[in-house]
């Protein structure tokens, strides 16, 4: 505790130089990463006890209550200025960070976006600050009475931005998203006391622990039988942590943590080292739990690659590779030779039997210098990975859930990037220095502008150009629909048709024109103008079948959903082949959308790596 208590006026700006050679990232995409942010604030401070209080998913209250250093009355207005840190002076201190937070962006950001409060009192201090500040604006300051430590109470996030407020996802998923960041914290941190407030009820309560103690609490008991301990010491990483016993192995993402001198990260490739050791023991679907820490000599990463900092650069990632892997190996050969050391023998009858081939040895760690994992059967992706984080909707998801790692497929979020891809449209300098596109793989666009490269999925792409035509017909007066030569009949079962009617006026309102003839027989005049199917009942009833599936978000407006099956339905889809004329009229249309970045599911149509980053990349 209190490692900046002993000075006084602690925040300085930081010099230009060094604000620079810090990426500008977006730091609050939301609620989750501003509990990451705050929480991490926390354990700078040095504090002992955390507090976390969730109202509506983060969208209308995020509290963070510590007992750590506190800040002065100065210190309290200074934190919300940019790059005001009390974390680095000068570049070198880049080079040894031994705190979470170094950019002084975070509280800056999301004073920006929200109405915050900041309560905070030092211990040697004999009242505290309490500061009010609204989307940046100052609104008061006073002296308070509090404990020692800080309170910051986040409300309202994105109040002032509706257009980001809107794109936040549905209170389940932003709340997973949070505990997901609170689960990280906590992990790391097992020392430390943790409880978690959401809509006033406890969601977890975690006392200073050990790290299996920890995992148990956020866990459950049901933990207790299922992790094995692995070490490994070595020079250039000190391994330590716990890997799931392999019957436990399933077949989600999500217990999967590493993490690198007190900090979240990720990494496929080290994935892979530990996946790989469980080969044989777990079938090929199933990924293996782990939670493991990995502390390294800070001179030897650069944490500094992604503005949110949960990709890393080891300087030699290929002997750590190595290491991890035989650390993971020996650790599940020391639990399945003598399972009684740390297991009680029922337990271990569940273990899975090797193949009759497959004789058990104890491993033995030799660490080749020269290992080259990328020899084998994996791709390199450290080589191929974006620094930035990908869009909220994906990523975090995906990455997370999905069983196929996303091996170098981290995704941009263009609009909210470059800016030039932004709700405003395309910038007309980008649109006429855009060369024609090529195809690969059936699947992707790579076209190119003035400011980078640009990588298109074309069924994302496709679907965001016809769900806004078809929002655009839904839009204007007079109904756009074209009229067919000779009415198509399309006769639905009886639940479906009662199910056609309540959407009925979507789809007129889309262009459609639709009598309803009784008994489920409907008879179309005239179908969207952009509508190009030939078998429009065939069309319909599959529009109406997706309509059925649970997850449409019910805050959409209708005839938004409606369009957006409707777009999925006809969209191109990957794998289809292209000609020049269609890749290069699909990549016009789409920058002509209004919001061409994110398909009408919220997936990113495309990626956007700019020249600098290139640069940055190939080291020129
Ligand atoms: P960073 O963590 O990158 O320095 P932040 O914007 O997160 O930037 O915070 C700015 C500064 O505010 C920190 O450097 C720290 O001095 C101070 N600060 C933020 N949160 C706390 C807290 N909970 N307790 C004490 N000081 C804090
Ligand atoms: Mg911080």
């Amino acid at each position: 505790m209190g490692t900046f208590a002993e000075m006084t006026d602690i925040i300085r700006l930081l010099p230009d130089a060094v604000a620079n050679q810090i990426a500008a990232g977006e730091v609050v995409q939301r609620p989750a990463s501003a509990v990451k942010e705050l929480l991490e604030n926390t354990i700078d401070a040095g504090a002992t006890d955390i507090k976390l209080i969730i109202k509506e998913s983060g969208k209308m209250l995020i509290q963070v209550t510590d007992n750590g250093c506190g800040m002065s009355e100065r210190d309290a207005r200074m934190c919300f200025e940019r790059h005001a840190t009390s974390k680095i002076q000068k570049a070198d201190d880049l080079l040894a960070i031994r705190t979470l937070g170094f950019r002084g962006e975070a509280l800056a950001s999301i004073a920006s976006i929200a109405q915050v409060e900041l309560k905070t009192k030092r211990h040697e201090d004999e009242v505290g600050t309490s500061i009010l500040i609204e989307g940046t604006e100052f609104k008061g300051q006073s002296p308070v009475n509090c404990q020692n430590g800080t309170t910051i109470s986040v409300k309202n996030l994105f109040f002032n931005v509706p257009a980001r407020r809107n794109f936040l996802k549905s209170n389940t998923l932003e709340l997973k998203y949070i505990i997901e960041e609170f689960f990280r914290v906590a992990m790391v941190n097992p020392d430390l006391a943790f409880t978690f407030y959401n809509q006033d009820k406890i969601l977890f309560q975690l006392p200073a622990a050990n790290l299996k103690q920890r995992i148990i609490n956020l866990y459950g008991p049901s933990y207790t039988q299922r992790l094995i301990p692995v070490e490994q010491q070595t020079d250039l990483v000190n391994i330590s942590g716990f890997i799931g016993k392999p019957e436990f192995a399933k077949k989600t993402r999500g217990e999967q943590y590493f993490f690198t001198n007190g900090r979240f990260i990720k990494s496929s490739y080290l994935h892979h080292a530990v996946d790989s050791a469980f080969k044989e023991l777990i079938p090929d679907d199933s990924i293996p739990s782990y939670f493991i820490f990995m502390e390294v000599d800070p001179q030897t990463i650069d944490v500094n690659i992604h503005p949110t900092k949960t990709e890393i650069n080891f300087q030699d990632i290929k002997s750590i590779y190595a290491i991890l892997h035989a650390a993971v190996k020996q650790a599940i050969g020391k639990f399945s030779l003598s399972p009684t050391l740390d297991f009680e023998t029922e337990q271990s009858m569940n273990f899975p039997p090797l193949p009759d081939n497959h004789p058990i040895r104890q491993p033995v760690i030799t660490v080749n210098p020269n290992y080259n994992p990328f020899e084998k059967k994996i791709q390199p992706q450290t080589s191929f990975s974006f620094p930035q984080k990908p869009p909220p909707s994906i990523q975090g998801w995906r990455e997370l859930y999905n069983t196929t790692p996303a091996q170098g497929e981290i995704i941009d979020f263009p609009s909210a990037r470059t800016g030039n891809f932004g709700e405003s449209g395309a910038d007309s300098s980008e649109t006429t220095n855009r060369k024609r596109g090529v195809q690969v793989q059936n699947s992707f666009i790579v076209t190119n502008t003035q400011s980078g490269v640009i990588i298109i999925d074309q069924q994302h792409a496709h679907e965001r150009v016809l769900y806004e035509r078809f929002l655009e017909a839904n839009l204007a007066e007079t109904n756009p629909g074209q009229h067919q030569l000779i009415p198509q009949t399309i006769t639905l079962s009886p639940d479906d048709a009662q199910f056609f009617q309540e959407w009925e006026s979507h789809f007129r309102k889309l262009g459609f024109e639709i009598d309803d003839f009784g008994k489920g027989s409907f008879v179309i005049h005239a179908i969207p103008a952009h509508l190009e199917t030939s078998d429009i009942s065939t069309f319909i009833e599959s529009v109406l079948e997706s309509l059925k599936s649970p997850g449409q978000e019910q805050k959409n407006d209708q005839s938004q959903v409606l369009a957006k099956a409707m777009a999925k339905k006809l969209s191109i889809k990957r794998g289809k082949k292209l000609y020049q004329e269609e890749m290069d009229s699909l990549v016009e249309n789409l920058f002509a959308c209004k919001v061409p970045g994110i398909s009408p599911d919220g997936k990113p149509t495309m990626l956007v790596i700019s020249y600098d980053e290139l640069n940055t990349k190939f080291k020129i």
